[in-house]
């Protein structure tokens, strides 16, 4: 797959220009499994002598001249080499025919995409999702009057009725511009049928988004399935060891590619050449740590089942999660996040947080080691959601010491 020729003809303005066309030589070849992928995509051309790994340039500006040739460096934010690497990998593991964007955060990446939306157009949103995600949705309504539909994104018969507006009549916006799904939804692991809401959306014109951020394309890929954008915080996975914070945005469309490419530009939340490169480094080990971290995801969450401080447990791979089927024919894997209710409310789910040693009591995901947190202790978090929901993103640490730290503070949790 040829990354990073110039995406659209009609690219004209140099404050405009494609990345740089002296992009590293692909080793990608689309035939590639993606574990072969993430560790051979974005290397410097093969030569005698030449480096293995990009360097990391610093400059904020380029030579220029009076007509740049398209795709000619001129301005760091515009532009950059540093991005290129990670963008091509992102790109060809998503299965994109334009380059993947990267963005300065995750959320950077969905305000670029929520943009897509225009003045007074529906956007249909799950009920849950990452909580920044609806904030952002929410400021559209109040600042350009964007008709919010809030759905089950596990319903997918509300969710198409949302997108042709079957019952929201009273908002006036229409069939939607914009389904925005998550999947598995942050934090409650509600699975959406990422083909038949795509088939639903285009057939009424409108456009889908998903946050692959959960699944990572190792698990899950979505353009292929009928999705016209996908996001991601690349602070989770794709970077994976909690050092960068980072987002980015894929597309096969070159209209999409070049609009999110100018919100880019012009948004100016971009990555510096230190984080670009830590999360090419960190994507060199996806394939390995995703499978090892749903090895372990499966097995905690198959012995949680059974523990007596436990009231509930989710995750896509056990055979009780309400979309189990879905996820196992759109999914490679059921991915590496589980939730746990403990007994006794969210004073135990506290007590608990505050009972680990091994896990990390923090706001994140993703990363190799193994983190859990209580939901509800942010206010902007969906009412819907548990008070004692505890989100628990399990890292690659052996799985016997994740189950004793585990065990022991559930217990811990029960005391009184
Ligand atoms: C963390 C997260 C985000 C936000 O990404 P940042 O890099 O923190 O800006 C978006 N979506 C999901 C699903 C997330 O988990």
């Amino acid at each position: 797959m040829s990354q990073h020729s110039p995406a659209s003809p009609a690219s004209p303005a140099p404050h405009a220009a494609p990345a740089s066309p002296a992009s590293p030589a692909s080793h990608v070849d689309s035939s590639f499994r993606p574990a072969t992928t993430v560790v051979a995509a974005g290397r410097p051309a093969r030569e005698p002598g030449a480096a293995v790994n990009p360097s990391i340039v610093y400059s904020s500006t380029y030579v220029g001249d009076e007509t740049p040739a398209p795709g000619q460096l001129v301005y760091s934010r515009i532009g950059t080499d540093a991005w290129v690497p990670f963008e091509e990998a992102l790109a060809a593991l998503e299965r994109a025919d334009q380059p993947g964007l990267l963005f300065g955060s995750g959320m950077a990446a969905i305000t670029a995409a929520l943009d897509l939306v225009g003045p007074g157009a529906a956007l249909v949103v799950p009920r849950h999702a990452y909580h920044a995600a609806l904030v952002a949705a929410r400021v559209l309504v109040e600042r350009c009057g964007v008709r919010l539909r809030s759905v089950d994104i596990a319903d997918t018969d509300a969710v198409a009725a949302a997108t042709r507006g079957e019952g929201w009549d009273a908002d006036g916006g229409g069939p939607a511009a914009v389904v925005w799904l998550e999947t598995p939804t942050n934090p409650m692991l509600e699975i959406a049928d990422i083909a038949a809401v795509s088939r639903v959306a285009h057939s009424v014109g409108g456009i889908v988004v998903v946050d692959n951020t959960f699944a990572t394309p190792l698990l899950q890929r979505p353009l292929e399935l009928g999705a016209d954008v996908v996001v991601h915080s690349v602070t989770k996975y794709l970077a994976g060891h909690s050092d960068v914070t980072l987002g980015a945005a894929v597309t096969s469309d070159p209209d999409l590619y070049a609009s999110l490419r100018r919100r880019r530009t012009f948004g100016g939340a971009i990555a510096g050449p230190m984080d670009a490169w830590l999360a090419l480094r960190g994507l060199r080990t996806l394939a390995l740590r995703v499978e090892r971290a749903q090895e372990n995801a499966l097995e905690l969450a198959r012995r949680l089942v059974d523990h007596p401080a436990v009231l509930a447990v989710a995750h896509p791979g056990l055979p009780d999660h309400p979309q189990h089927a879905l996820a196992g024919e759109q999914m490679d894997g059921y991915g590496a996040i589980l939730t746990l209710c403990p007994r006794g409310g969210a004073a135990a789910a506290a007590r608990l947080t505050g009972a680990v040693r091994l896990w990390l009591p923090a706001t994140s995901l993703g990363g190799v080691e193994s983190m859990i947190e209580r939901r509800r202790r942010w206010p902007d978090e969906a009412r819907s959601v548990p008070e004692e929901l505890l989100r628990v993103s399990v890292g690659i640490e052996h799985l016997e010491d994740l189950w004793a730290d585990l065990d022991q503070a559930l217990r811990v949790s029960q005391e009184r």
